[in-house]
């Protein structure tokens, strides 16, 4: 009884709608806020931006927008009814560390958000390379890799494993420090927009992202999708380089980038390297 009281209880803390709940639909209508509008432009498909495309097929939104968004909502609801179940569970890793007081200096927030990050593309990278092997990869992943020409609404097209396991991973930097709820909120919705600009298709030069070091921009993920192999992480370069990862045919498109004069900040060296296996069995992205 005193269990089942403990469970009941924990639905009265205000930090249930204040945390998970709250999480659920910031990302739920933040993605929709970052990816609507990259969307339209992925369907309009105007001239003068051609030269930012990273594919120059046509994107398929009209193909995969309503699927996308189906499984959008799917998804949400799924995630809404598991964190209700594990609430009282999250609540106790939670307690005291996810906080709703004053807020913290300016300069703990800066730091959270980089550690944030910086650590959620380190899970990310290993989460998705499991994600590419075996049991995952055939049942779950695969559903993602339907897309091969992405646009940003495409970043909601996950089976809802795949979505379990994505949102929650967002979450544990913030347990780890601990943190303020608004300063989840803001990773929160920083992460909607990394998955937004992820799959977005462009690659624009005045991207703000652009200033986080290592961060790569929507050819890097896009070249996941179009190769199927390579380019693991979230939205950094390192761990690609280090474990020879690389899709190959990125690294020519962005050697080709930079013989052209493109731009980069704080980028590594793209020459060397590569996932040359990857390179043979899929010819690249033309
Ligand atoms: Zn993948
Ligand atoms: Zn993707």
């Amino acid at each position: 009884m005193d269990v089942l009281n403990f469970w009941l209880d924990s639905y009265k803390d205000p930090m249930f709608l204040k945390f998970p709940i709250a999480t659920l639909v910031l990302a739920f209508v933040g993605f929709l806020v970052f990816a609507l509008p990259l969307t339209l432009l992925a369907y309009l498909d105007p001239e003068p931006l051609r030269k930012y495309k990273v594919q120059q097929k046509p994107f398929q939104v009209k193909k995969y927008f309503w699927p996308s968004i189906g499984r959008h909502c799917m998804n949400a609801a799924i995630m809404a009814v598991v964190i209700c179940f594990l609430w009282p569970f999250l609540r106790l890793i939670s307690n005291g560390r996810i906080v709703d007081g004053a807020m913290p200096a300016w300069y703990i927030i800066v730091a959270q958000i980089l550690f944030f990050i910086y650590f959620d593309d380190f899970i990310l990278f290993w989460i998705h390379r499991a994600l590419h092997s075996g049991w995952l990869k055939r049942n779950v992943h695969s559903v993602h890799h339907r897309i091969t020409r992405a646009c940003a609404i495409d970043n909601a097209y996950f089976h809802w494993i795949e979505y379990l396991m994505i949102g929650g991973v967002g979450t544990v930097a913030p347990l780890i420090t601990g943190t303020h709820i608004y300063v989840l909120y803001g990773w929160i919705l920083f992460r909607q927009f990394q998955g937004a600009d992820g799959h977005c298709g462009y690659v624009f030069p005045w991207n703000p992202a652009h200033l986080i070091p290592l961060y790569e921009g929507g050819d890097y993920h896009d070249f996941h999708h179009s190769s199927y192999n390579g380019n693991y992480a979230g939205y950094l370069n390192y761990l690609d380089r280090f474990t020879q990862t690389y899709s190959g045919a990125y690294l020519r498109w962005k050697e080709s980038r930079a013989l052209a004069g493109a731009k980069g900040f704080l980028k590594l060296n793209w020459l060397g390297g590569g996932d040359k296996k990857a390179d043979v069995e899929l010819g690249g992205n033309s």
